[in-house]
C-alpha cells in the first residue's frame, strides 16, 4: 500500500495504472474506519484492478454548530486495517491541500435534492458533499467510485452530481452493514454506551417493521411513519428527528407508498444523531 498526500502525486499514479489498461475503484471515507467502511472496499477490491481509498475529514460537510472538532480520527489504525485488506493506495490529505485557498470559495450546488431529507437539517452539507467529492473525483480521475446505502440521500446527491457535471465515474451503491440487533455501523456508534447500543437496535426494528406493512400491502405514507415512530419512541434514550417516506431519486417525501421508495429517519440516540433508512419492498 502506497500512502499519498499530495493530488498531484495521487493523480500520476492513477493515470500510469489507467494508461496499462487497469481499472480504478475509489472509496471515499472520513476514516474511523469499520466493517461497513471495509465491505465497500471488498467490493472494489473484487471488482476492479486498483483500489484507492481516501480519508478525509471535510469541514465543508458541516453544518455549524455540529462535530467537526470532535469526529474520531484515528490514522494510524485506519491504515493497518486498509494494509490488511489489500489495497493499493491511500489518499490522506491534509485541509490545505484540499482547500489552498481556504475552502467555500468554488462550490457544487446540488440544487432541489440538497434541501430535502436531512438537508433541512443540515444545511450545506450536501453542497460541502458534493464540492469534495467533485474535487475527489477530479483528483482520482476515471474510476468506478463506491458508496454506501446507508447515506441514501448522499449516493442520490453524488449520482445527480456526477451526471449533471459529466464527471466519468460510475457510482456503485452497496448494502449497509448492521450489528447483530441491526443498528447500522458508523463511526459515531462510537460515542454510544452499551446500553444505548442496545436501545438503538429499536431505529432498524421500526424500519423493517413499517417495510413490512408496506409489502402487505399499505400504501399510506403516515401509517409507516407512525409505525417507526412508535418502534423508537418506546425506547429511553431515543428521540426521533424524522421519519419519512422519500422518493430514492429526489427525496422528495411521496404521497403513495410503492415498492422503491425509502422510509428514512434520524434519531437522537442522547447527544450523537444517528441516520438509517430501509427501501420499501414489493407487495407480497
Ligand atoms: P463516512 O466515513 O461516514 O463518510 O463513510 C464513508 C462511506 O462508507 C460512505 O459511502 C458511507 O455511506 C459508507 N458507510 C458508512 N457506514 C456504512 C455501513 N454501515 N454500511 C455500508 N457502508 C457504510
Amino acid at each position: 500500500m502506497i500512502v499519498v498526500y499530495r493530488s498531484s502525486d495521487l493523480r500520476s499514479l492513477l493515470d500510469a495504472c489507467r494508461a496499462e489498461g487497469l481499472r480504478i475503484g475509489f472509496v471515499p471515507t472520513m476514516g474511523f474506519l469499520h466493517e461497513g467502511h471495509l465491505s465497500l472496499v471488498t467490493r472494489s477490491l473484487e471488482e476492479t484492478d486498483r483500489t484507492v481509498v481516501s480519508i478525509f475529514v471535510n469541514p465543508t460537510q458541516f453544518a455549524e454548530g455540529e462535530d467537526l472538532a470532535q469526529y474520531p480520527r484515528d490514522l494510524r489504525r485506519d491504515s493497518e486495517l486498509l494494509e490488511k485488506a489489500g489495497i493499493h493506495y491511500l489518499f490522506a490529505p491534509d485541509v490545505e491541500e484540499m482547500y489552498p485557498d481556504g475552502p467555500g470559495r468554488t462550490t457544487v450546488n446540488p440544487g432541489r435534492i440538497a434541501e430535502a431529507g436531512e438537508g433541512r437539517f443540515r444545511p450545506g452539507h450536501f453542497a460541502g458533499v458534493a464540492t469534495v467529492c467533485t474535487k475527489l473525483f477530479a483528483i482520482v480521475g476515471q474510476c468506478r467510485g463506491y458508496f454506501g446505502q446507508k447515506d441514501a440521500q448522499q449516493v442520490a446527491v453524488v449520482r445527480q452530481v456526477t451526471k449533471d457535471l459529466d464527471l466519468p465515474v460510475e457510482v456503485v451503491a452497496c448494502e449497509t452493514r448492521r450489528e447483530a440487533n441491526g443498528l447500522a455501523l458508523s463511526s459515531r456508534n462510537g460515542f454510544l454506551d452499551e446500553e444505548m447500543r442496545k436501545a438503538a437496535g429499536a431505529i432498524f426494528n421500526g424500519l423493517e417493521a413499517a417495510a413490512k406493512l408496506a409489502s402487505e400491502g399499505e400504501t399510506k405514507p403516515e401509517a409507516l411513519i407512525a409505525k417507526v415512530e412508535r418502534a423508537i419512541g418506546t425506547e429511553a434514550g431515543l428521540k426521533v428527528q424524522y421519519v419519512e417516506v422519500v422518493d430514492p431519486e429526489t427525496f422528495e417525501k411521496v404521497e403513495r407508498v410503492d415498492a422503491g421508495a425509502l422510509i428514512t429517519t434520524a434519531v437522537f440516540a442522547g447527544s450523537t444523531r444517528l441516520i438509517d433508512n430501509l427501501e420499501v419492498p414489493a407487495s407480497s
